[in-house]
């Protein structure tokens, strides 16, 4: 049997969204699924002090990776106030469930931790669903 955390096989593409670009669902997933593991290189401490990327993942007290690559697919997950995922942090890894079911042309998001949130999204204004519905 699949783990709780293998990601499923689903047709994730990138696409342009409201706030840049975006990471859309093209086959139906179910709530508490496995979405996509947030990859990247794993930081030595200097690195991490130093890095001034915008995709650090603190995934540990010990352990911080950066995802900027583009084979990072998850880098595209835009954050929002009411998301359709959630991050968890299992072995170490960084892994997107799925928080409820998800439509084929529903774009993924979850919430970013509130110290990102503070810093990059609150000073230009949340551009999430919940924050400007259209
Ligand atoms: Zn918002």
């Amino acid at each position: 049997m699949a783990s709780k955390y293998t990601p499923g096989k689903f047709d994730l593409r990138v696409k342009r969204s409201r706030a840049g670009l975006g990471l859309y669902a093209f086959s139906p997933i179910k709530k508490g699924q496995c979405v996509i593991e947030y990859t990247g290189k794993v930081l030595t401490k200097e690195e991490d002090e130093s890095s001034s990327s915008l995709y650090l993942f603190l995934v540990n007290k010990h352990k911080t990776i950066d995802g900027a690559a583009r084979s990072n697919k998850a880098r595209y997950i835009n954050h929002s106030c009411r998301p359709n995922c959630e991050i968890t942090i299992y072995g170490a890894r960084v892994w997107v469930m799925a928080k409820r079911a998800i439509k084929p042309g529903d774009e993924l998001s979850y919430d970013y931790d509130k110290e990102y949130f503070n810093e990059y999204i609150k000073p230009r204004g949340c551009r999430c669903l919940k924050c400007q519905p259209i």
